[in-house]
């Protein structure tokens, strides 16, 4: 007798009921707005971040009006420039890095933005247990061959190319290394020199080790990896300046961005969307032949204004989420060209516990580091910001680092949760994946995004790019 599952009965009913008594979410009433708060486009995007902008500016030049509703007061998503008033350089500490191909060469050259290969600037590296702010030398962190563990990885990924191209179509069964936890995996292949590695390029997925490999590989992805071997290949903007990608695009789509904008109320049926925005010049309303949705699907993100039906929301609410926050630090006391970075010499694989920060790392510029943080559950930003406060000041004590002018000081900040939307292995082993992408096209709706393929601009751009657009389009 097959065994009941009772977590897919509750999820099933909390959808059901959610179904039923949203209030926000019936019809809208066309009669209140007047004609000239009223747009008519073929699609509204809703987040105008990495993949909600690419989509508008190339659905614009596939001939599609759009309507682009970001909550923010810019586009850009993850992308944080930090422009320093003292020497007038600028940054990038959010998205830095973007692949060597196609999709984002004729983006940039688009807007005439020029790219140049990514140089890692940050100085001598050192290493501390921050929890306990002990300095540890290099050589007493677990050694290994890197060289021969990154090649194995390859290795390893040359068997799921889908990953990288076609989001989550995902063979059934799932291959069972998939969802093997990466911990596992690592041990089963003889990879264990390539934790700590892992760890500092494939942040804010809460516990690296105990996430389905299905998720780590697809983030940490061949560019990736080759990056690391050849020490080249990725490209960042030659002015060091990814938002001007994003000041550029909000100039094009021009009257079809609202920015500060928030969306109240959608309703969706067999012909058309519904949308209604509050924006700084009141309320208006999108009529769309078509909707794409750019946010991260959580259920509690899209329930207070979607008309979400029971199957939308019974598999956007399985979805769990990890927290990532990157920050500026002036005056931290930590030498200008010096990064530390978080190790636990008694853990496996000398990886930290998080919540905690991952680095501090040098900018190049005189008085400024970033300062990176995870955490695997929730935890509000005050806490985050005074962890890293306090940790910085013990380890500059610690190290007895000279003395700076000024007290320390966040001079950028941002919270990017929800940061790696997951689901457990029983729900990918039963085909959450296939159902999700079921929803594709289905209610005038289509998604795209991380969840949708990596968190990885270059990746989300060719999935969107080659799989979304033609859908979309036909
Ligand atoms: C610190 C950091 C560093 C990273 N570094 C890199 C890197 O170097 N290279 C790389 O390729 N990737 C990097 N990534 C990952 C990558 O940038 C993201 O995966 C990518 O931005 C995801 O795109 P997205 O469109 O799914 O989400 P986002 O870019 O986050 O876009 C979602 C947008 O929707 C808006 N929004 C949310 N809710 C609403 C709402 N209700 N109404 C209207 N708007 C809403 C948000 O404000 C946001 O602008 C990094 C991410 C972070 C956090």
């Amino acid at each position: 007798m097959a065994a009941i599952d009772f977590r897919h009965c509750f999820l099933s009913f909390f959808a059901l009921f959610l179904f039923t008594i949203t209030p926000a979410v019936g019809n809208v009433n066309e009669a209140e707005f007047s004609e000239s708060d009223i747009i008519t486009r073929d699609v509204c995007i809703i987040g105008g971040g990495s993949s909600g902008t690419y989509s508008a500016i190339r659905l614009q030049q596939m001939g599609k009006s759009v309507a682009v509703v970001e909550k923010e007061s810019v586009l850009g998503g993850h992308v944080n420039t930090y422009f320093d008033p003292v020497t007038g350089e600028s940054f990038d500490y959010g998205v830095i890095s973007f692949d060597n191909i196609t999709v984002v060469r004729n983006y940039f050259d688009h807007f005439g933005i020029k790219l140049a290969p990514l140089v890692y600037n940050a100085g001598p590296q050192q290493y501390a247990d921050f929890a306990n702010a002990t300095f540890v030398s290099a050589s007493a962190l677990p050694q290994g061959n890197l060289t021969a563990a990154l090649i194995g990885y390859g290795k390893q990924l040359e068997k799921y190319p889908y990953l990288f191209t076609k989001g989550y179509d995902l063979p059934s069964p799932v291959p069972a290394d998939l969802l093997l936890s990466y911990g596992d995996f690592i041990n089963k292949y003889n990879l264990q020199a390539l934790a700590y590695t892992a760890f500092t390029f494939i942040q804010g997925v809460g516990n690296l080790l105990a996430q389905p490999t299905l998720y780590i590989m697809k983030y940490f992805a061949p560019a990736t990896l080759n990056n690391i071997l050849t020490g080249s290949g990725f490209l960042t903007t030659a002015n060091h300046d990814n938002h001007e990608l994003y000041e550029k695009a909000l100039a094009e789509l021009g009257s079809s961005a609202f920015i500060s904008s928030n969306v109240t109320q959608i309703s969706r049926n067999n012909d058309s969307v519904r949308v209604v925005i509050s924006t700084t010049e009141g309320r208006k309303l999108i009529r769309a032949s078509q909707l794409l949705i750019a946010i991260q699907p959580k259920l509690s993100s899209l329930s207070g204004f979607l008309d979400l039906d029971a199957e939308e929301a019974s598999l956007l609410g399985q979805f769990n989420n990890s927290y990532y926050w990157d920050s500026v630090v002036r005056n931290s006391g930590v030498p200008d060209n010096t990064s530390i970075n978080n190790v636990d010499p008694a853990a496996p694989f000398a990886l930290p516990p998080l919540p905690g920060i991952y680095s501090i790392g040098s900018t190049g510029l005189p008085g400024l580091h970033t300062v990176y943080y995870g955490s695997p559950y929730a935890i509000s930003n005050e806490e985050v910001k005074s962890d890293i406060l306090t940790t910085i000041a013990e380890l500059v004590k610690a190290a007895g680092y000279p003395p700076v002018n000024g007290t320390a000081e966040f001079v950028g900040f941002n919270d990017h949760r929800p940061f790696e939307l997951t689901v457990s292995v029983d729900a990918i082993k039963a085909g959450f994946y296939a159902r999700l992408n079921g929803l594709q096209g289905r209610r005038k709706t289509w998604w795209t995004g991380a969840t949708w393929q990596a968190h990885d601009s270059s990746q989300i751009w060719n999935w969107t790019e080659y799989q979304l657009l033609p859908k979309m389009a036909a």
